[in-house]
């Protein structure tokens, strides 16, 4: 769903955004534009026979910004993809990458497609030759611009990617890194596919610890028993709802998805409602809660957070005024409006903005690229050495254990969980979190630093711009 036609488009909503936070800011005259246009946008129409006929396929790839290189950014597969979304996406790139300090700038890139009428060998034929289009123009290279998943792309897609990228270029011996979100087994990293579900479980994670914020939302507490209603049950939502469900005690009140929304007050089972999914294809008959058709409805029920985790533009002037809760959390890309942003703000609704909340993904990605480049697992040189020095410890302990008799002891739980060295996950997971509640803190500093800041968005874009102005200068521009 796109935001209605008396609204701006998503790209002048961003460019709204922008300028409001420009506004606060004393840039050196020009460099304002510089920063918020788009540099490139490269659009190709290519033809591939499918079933006896040609089909003529419509793609794009946005640079936005080029202050540090590569760029970066998903690929989209969607039909609803045209230049002007590809253009604020690649823009929100630019700031999301920099407000989480990922040294990239900003790309998008999308193909209209719809993949479900494709079966996989199409698919594969279209990718293989959208990314031979891209990737002769250098829109695909390990060194200047490098793809990632996005909405109707993933680990499978960014295979076929690295596969072509590697086929036109055998002796680039850095080709793994031309595209992240790859399989493990095709120089992937782990925790990439949940990585940005993950990213917004952190990032509510450390909104709730401050207590001042918690409060500026109206709630008070920890995330344990908050109701939550997301929309999307997609690689963001269901991550994000079944980590904040099973490991932070949310209860998951509602789910909206394109054929309806579940609600139940006692709280879905989240997985249940994904493995109802790919069995039958949505959600309408899932027999554990009540099935609303007119899914957008529910996004206006009564809860704690909102967790939009589809489109762009779900929330806009024609709900706004009636989004009842206090904390939402944007895991999609521009899900608010820019209208629908003052209308909340007004109201008082603590907005946790995309460009911070779902960065989850393009960190995980800077962590791969890293890997890719490095051509080494992360903690394969540290992992048993750590061990070994903490068994040193544990053997230590447990000479005093035998000395003290009964009075003391090791408790076995303890024991296994500090012997066991890092793995990559868990690394990865650790400097995703890590990254969270860095560009958290950055944004919160801002935002109750200054009487004329008065919402983590404008902190966020703040923060954003002022690193981005930052490269340019120390480039002499
Ligand atoms: N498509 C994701 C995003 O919008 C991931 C981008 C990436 O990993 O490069 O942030």
């Amino acid at each position: 769903m796109a935001a209605p036609a008396n609204e701006p488009t998503f790209r002048e909503s961003v460019d709204l955004m922008f300028n409001r936070a420009v506004a606060l800011m004393d840039l050196p005259p020009g460099l304002e534009e510089k920063i918020r246009v788009c540099n490139s946008t490269y659009t190709v129409r290519f033809g591939v026979r499918l079933r006896g006929k040609i089909h003529t396929f419509t793609g794009y790839r946005s640079v936005h910004s080029e202050h540090m290189e590569p760029v970066k950014g998903g690929i989209r597969f969607a039909m609803s993809v045209n230049q002007d979304e590809v253009e604020a996406l690649a823009a929100l790139m630019t700031y999301k990458c920099a407000l989480v300090e990922a040294p990239f700038g900003g790309s998008k890139g999308g193909l209209c497609i719809n993949p479900r009428d494709y079966d996989e060998h199409e698919m594969e034929q279209v990718t293989r030759r959208f990314a031979y289009e891209l990737a002769k123009r250098d829109l695909i290279n390990p060194s200047q611009n490098v793809p990632a998943p996005d909405m109707g792309t993933g680990e499978r897609e960014m295979a076929w990617i690295a596969d072509q990228y590697r086929r036109m270029n055998t002796t680039d011996i850095n080709a793994a890194a031309c595209v992240t979100g790859k399989p493990i087994h095709a120089g992937g990293i782990q925790g990439r596919t949940e990585a940005t579900g993950r990213g917004v479980q952190y990032a509510l994670r450390e909104f709730f610890r401050h207590p001042e914020d918690v409060k500026a939302s109206g709630m008070t507490g920890t995330l344990d028993g908050k109701r939550v209603i997301v929309q999307g049950l997609g690689n963001v939502g269901f991550h994000a709802a079944k980590f904040l469900q099973e490991e932070d005690g949310c209860k998951i009140v509602g789910i909206i998805e394109y054929d309806g929304a579940l609600y139940n007050e006692d709280g879905i089972d989240v997985q249940s409602v994904r493995d109802w999914i790919v069995k039958h294809g949505g959600v309408s008959s899932y027999p554990d809660a009540t099935h609303t058709a007119e899914g957008a409805d529910v996004l206006e029920h009564d809860c704690d957070i909102l967790i939009p985790a589809a489109l762009e533009g779900v929330i806009n002037l024609s709900n706004a005024a009636r989004i009842k809760a206090p904390l939402i959390i944007e895991a999609a890309n521009g899900p608010i409006t820019a209208g629908a942003d003052d209308v909340l703000r007004s109201k008082g609704t603590v907005i946790i903005p995309d460009m911070y909340a779902n960065a989850g993904g393009v960190t995980v990605s800077y962590f791969e690229w890293v890997k890719n480049l490095s051509h080494i697992r992360f903690g394969r040189m540290q992992r048993r050495q750590e061990e070994a020095r903490h068994q040193l410890v544990v053997d230590e302990l447990e000479r005093l254990d035998r000395y003290l008799g009964d009075a003391w002891s090791l408790r076995p739980e303890f024991k296994k969980k500090y012997l066991r060295g890092a793995d990559e996950l868990e690394l990865v997971r650790s400097g995703l979190d890590d990254t969270m509640r860095i560009a958290y803190q950055s944004m919160r500093e801002v935002w109750h630093g200054r009487e004329d800041v008065t919402d983590l968005r404008t902190a966020a874009y703040l923060v954003a711009i002022e690193k981005v102005a930052k490269s340019y200068r120390a480039k002499g521009l």
